[in-house]
């Protein structure tokens, strides 16, 4: 059965190995609307949370392995295609620091905000009453963001916002480092001035975060169900634009000499206080 879903690729300068690895340059993922999850793991939470995967790479001795048979019918039900392959074309698709055995290629998948709830209602990408909703303001490191992805998924948050000029959350490091949440979380993209009308319909309470001390103590703040956190960028903080808008402003408090925390540790701390406290 193997043989009729897959085909054989032993050379690395083969033209689709050669497309796949391409996908590590952001042009290239926005060219295409593709981008690579790697292990198995991963792969099967792709296609368990419904995506489209377009492309699925294995290691020959992996074939007729269950959980690989299955993703091959998922595979080419859905129109992709699978290859089996050797150690050298692994290693031309693998990082050196963690190379993998299984490399799927999905079909990238955000929502505009006119998608987004923006009240206690149900969610329509996950059929679920609203919660919370984070909002990050030109993120540009991609572990910090894949690892928001994580803490989204992990804490039961609804869904991320990336607002301005973000780095690209299907990049190698941000998939990565999201640990696969990246197919759990519906995310959003949109410009300041859409965040601003949408922030402004939010039925609840709308909270960001920043180090000025006119701020309110996170501990002190009322968190009116559903919360739009919203989290600024890792060098300059929430814009003075965004600062401005937003009726609540929070600050964890810093009591050594650093003067502000990591981007994705300070948006755990407050998931966390406001879904779990
Ligand atoms: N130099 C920047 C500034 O002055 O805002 C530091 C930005 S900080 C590394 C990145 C983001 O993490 C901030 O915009 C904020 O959203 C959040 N953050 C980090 N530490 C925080 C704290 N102690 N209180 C509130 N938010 C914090």
């Amino acid at each position: 059965m193997n043989s009729l879903l897959s085909r054989i690729i032993t050379s690395p300068a083969n033209e689709e190995i050669k497309a796949i690895r391409a996908l590590e340059r952001r042009k290239e993922r926005r060219e295409t609307g593709l981008f690579i999850a790697e292990g198995l793991r991963h792969v099967l939470e792709g296609i368990d949370c419904g995506w489209e995967l377009h492309r699925l790479v294995f290691h020959t001795k992996l074939a007729g392995k269950n959980e690989i048979q299955t993703a091959q019918r998922v595979c080419v039900a859905g129109g992709g295609q699978c290859f089996e392959v050797n150690d050298t074309v692994l290693e031309k698709l693998s990082h050196k620091d963690n190379p993998q055995q299984v490399i799927g290629v999905f079909k990238q998948k955000t929502l505009s905000l006119d998608f987004f709830p923006f009240s206690r209602h149900t969610n329509p990408e996950q059929k679920k009453i609203v919660s919370c909703i984070v909002a990050l303001e030109q993120v540009r490191d991609p572990g910090n963001l894949g690892t928001i992805l994580r803490t989204v998924d992990g804490v039961g948050a609804d869904a991320v916002i990336l607002i301005d000029q973000c780095c690209d959350p299907f990049s190698v490091e941000a998939v990565r480092a999201s640990m696969g949440s990246l197919f759990a979380v519906p995310i959003a993209v949109a410009t300041r001035d859409e965040f601003l009308v949408y922030a402004k319909a939010w039925q609840g309470a709308v909270v960001g975060t920043h180090l000025s001390d006119r701020t309110v103590d996170y501990r002190e703040a009322v968190y009116t169900k559903p919360v739009l956190l919203v989290m600024g960028n890792e060098q300059a903080g929430l814009s003075p634009e965004l600062s401005a808008a937003l009726p609540i402003l929070v600050k964890l408090p810093m009591k050594g000499r650093a003067d502000s925390l990591n981007l994705a540790i300070a948006t755990g701390v407050m998931l966390y206080r406001i879904l779990e406290a």
